[in-house]
């Protein structure tokens, strides 16, 4: 068996540190405590009740994605078009290695339509570059974790200095040798945690932000977590024998919400938007996972499903965005709006 080929969700976990994991298909880090949890039915900015975040995880063929990495690439321009038309943002979380390769007019094209643009560490896959008989931070100390860090930051900054203000690790894989590393570098917000998970029911973490705790240490950072069980992988492309837990997982999600689940642009579509009608419902928030690579894959399910998955959601969120009904923000707004929903809401706490 290949790496490739290696389950995600069996490999071993914290073989370093104590703390951390992943959050997704049924697993749990361990040692994880939300610390200061902002409450649901908050008023944000624009008077809504409910915020909605679209991320991108960008990492071309440098992760395990099979598609095409030259269109991928080619599609930013109009995804982020897309995007400033409908007049909402976005944020990329871009891995290091490939904004060094595809230069400044790539990263810059992301910053010009006003999105955020965020680190997904500088090497995508570890055993790249340090083991192949490892792949997760968590099975790295302090010294791999800072480079990671480190050099995925900097990686973006001098394209643009002044530009990353969060991170998110590839695979949202972590433990406290990361988060560390992601302090000392001074960055305002990760996003690593599950929302919800279908596989384990309740195993989830809220949509709410928080400061992470793992173990004793309370994190700075704010926590955003995300959909880790309905995003693109999982309904469009996750293979339904190979990779069974995640596809169950979305179709569980499906069956709690009386829809139908189809593995098709459309389907997909409908999922995404019953997941903002529940959040304007819950009046909360919710945090969308996109990897772009995956929406360039070969499939008799669509011809294009950067046109018929991604730019109907943009379309949807525009509009609700223009009717005040969501307030549509990146991860860096939503950290800023944490920070000062925190403070004012409970002065006498820490
Ligand atoms: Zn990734």
């Amino acid at each position: 068996m290949t790496k490739q080929q290696k389950s995600l969700v069996e490999q071993g976990r914290n073989m370093m540190g104590k703390y951390g994991g992943f959050s997704f298909g049924g697993q749990q880090p361990s040692g994880v405590n939300p610390y200061r949890q902002m409450a649901v039915c908050t008023t944000f900015p624009n008077g809504a009740k409910s915020a909605i975040l679209l991320t991108f995880d960008v990492e071309g063929c440098y992760s395990n994605g099979v598609g095409d990495e030259a269109k991928e690439v080619a599609n930013y321009k109009r995804i982020c078009e897309k995007i400033q038309r409908c007049g909402i943002t976005a944020t990329f979380c871009v891995v290091g290695q490939m904004a060094e390769d595809y230069g400044p007019e790539f990263v810059n094209r992301m910053l010009d339509s006003g999105c955020e643009v965020a680190s997904h560490g500088y090497w995508h896959d570890l055993d790249r570059a340090f083991d192949e008989d490892k792949i997760y931070a968590g099975q790295y100390g302090p010294e791999v974790n800072a480079e990671q860090v480190k050099r995925g930051v900097e990686a973006i900054e001098k394209i643009k200095s002044g530009t990353v203000n969060g991170f998110r690790l590839p695979y949202g894989y972590f433990n406290e040798f990361s988060y560390q590393a992601i302090e000392e570098v001074g960055l305002k917000w990760t996003s690593h945690v599950g929302i919800d998970d279908f596989v384990v029911p309740g195993q989830g973490y809220g949509p709410m932000p928080f400061r992470m705790q793992l173990g004793a240490k309370i994190y700075d950072m704010v926590e955003i977590p995300m959909d880790s069980q309905t995003y693109d992988w999982s309904v469009l492309v996750a293979d339904e024998k190979a990779n069974t837990t995640f596809v169950d997982a979305a179709r569980a999600y499906c069956e709690s919400r009386g829809i139908e689940f189809n593995r098709t642009p459309a389907g997909a579509v409908r999922i995404w938007k019953q997941r903002i009608s529940d959040a304007i419902e819950q009046q909360s928030i919710f945090t969308f996972l996109c990897h772009p690579i995956n929406l360039v894959t070969e499939s008799e399910k669509w011809d294009d499903a950067v046109e018929e998955f991604l730019f109907p959601v943009i379309e949807y969120l525009g509009q609700l965005y223009q009717q005040d009904k969501i307030w549509v923000c990146t991860c860096n707004e939503l950290a800023d709006f944490y920070k000062t929903e925190m403070k004012s809401e409970n002065t006498n706490v820490q």
